[in-house]
């Protein structure tokens, strides 16, 4: 594994870190899950990535996760970093969404409870919240970390105005912002144009998710939609219908131009983003520890 440095903070990264968005819930085999986060950690993955609604059930991947850090790996904590985020709806009524102080405060209690962990490295805003002021957002990030519930704070999805606002914040309240999540992969390139340069700007980290575009930048589905792929089923954010024609003519020739330099279309998609300068990590999804293991060569072809 090959670690950077995250923006201009002390806290070292690998530059291929896991996510549990999906695979890792209550409708998928533990055994499995179990396999993939004990193959990460053991080729030198110490960043894990979580949500309080990762799942499904939401909840779920934490709980998995929680249990994995018990039964297996319960010595090493001192030797991961670990996320989790407040954002999106998690419970019902008012308080289960968005940016207020009360939502952030017992969503990082809750899925504190769920890891069983005693703190999280670095604690997200999931994503802006437009009817809430920012200062509160900010704040409730800033007292997390003060109260020792993480040791860092970080943004997710912020558009580019929002996202200046929070770094000046957080580095006037000294809890300055570690890392910066946003979408990109080869299809999609936005945020690395828009967002990538303000983090770098700043001093935060930048780390991009779903960097293989939900497994359309593989060999998944090039011909066709297997079944057990994230597509396919019932759960999976990723829908059949954006597996059109017109974007897997695309693909196959960034899978030709991948063969070209004897590489994989994962390991080029991941290459491709591990190459822009001021690109801390990538959070990749596995459904397998034969996908894991195939990512992971991308480390050597860097
Ligand atoms: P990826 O783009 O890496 O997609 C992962 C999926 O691609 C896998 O589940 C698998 O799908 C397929 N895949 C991976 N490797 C291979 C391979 N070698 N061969 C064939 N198929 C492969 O990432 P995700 O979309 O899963 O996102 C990663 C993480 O990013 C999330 O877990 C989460 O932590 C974070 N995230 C953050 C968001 C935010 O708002 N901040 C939003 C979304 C994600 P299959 O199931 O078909 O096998």
């Amino acid at each position: 594994m090959q670690y950077r440095y995250s923006g201009h903070s002390g806290l070292q990264l690998p530059v291929l870190s896991l996510g549990l968005w999906h695979n890792f819930g209550s409708v998928d085999r533990h055994e499995n899950a179990r396999a993939i986060l004990l193959r990460a950690f053991e080729a030198g993955i110490t960043h894990f990535d979580l949500a309080n609604n990762y799942g499904p059930v939401p909840g779920s991947a934490e709980i998995t996760f929680g249990r994995v850090l018990r039964e297996d790996l319960a010595t090493h904590r001192d030797e991961m970093i670990i996320s989790s985020k407040a954002g999106y709806r998690m419970w019902d009524g008012p308080y289960g969404d968005g940016g207020s102080r009360k939502y952030l405060m017992a969503s990082c209690d809750q899925s504190l409870k769920r890891t069983g962990l005693d703190y999280f490295d670095i604690f997200y805003s999931h994503r802006y919240d437009p009817n809430t002021p920012i200062e509160e957002t900010m704040q409730a990030l800033v007292d997390i970390v003060r109260s020792g519930k993480a040791l860092y704070a970080g943004i997710s999805n912020y558009p580019a105005d929002k996202q200046v606002e929070c770094y000046r914040y957080l580095a006037d309240a000294h809890v300055p912002c570690v890392l910066s999540q946003y979408k990109a992969n080869m299809l999609f390139t936005e945020k690395l144009e828009q967002n990538l340069p303000l983090a770098q700007q700043h001093g935060s980290g930048f780390i991009c998710y779903s960097p293989l575009a939900q497994g359309i930048l593989t060999d998944r589905y090039l011909n066709g939609i297997p079944e057990g792929s994230r597509a396919a089923r019932p759960e999976g954010y990723l829908q059949r219908e954006q597996i059109t024609d017109e974007l897997m003519a695309h693909v196959r020739k960034l899978n030709e131009e991948a063969k070209e330099q004897g590489l994989t279309l994962a390991q080029y998609a991941l290459r491709y983003l591990l190459r822009q300068e001021g690109v801390t990590s990538v959070i990749i999804g596995a459904s397998s520890v034969e996908q894991l293991d195939k990512n992971l060569q991308t480390i050597s072809n860097l």
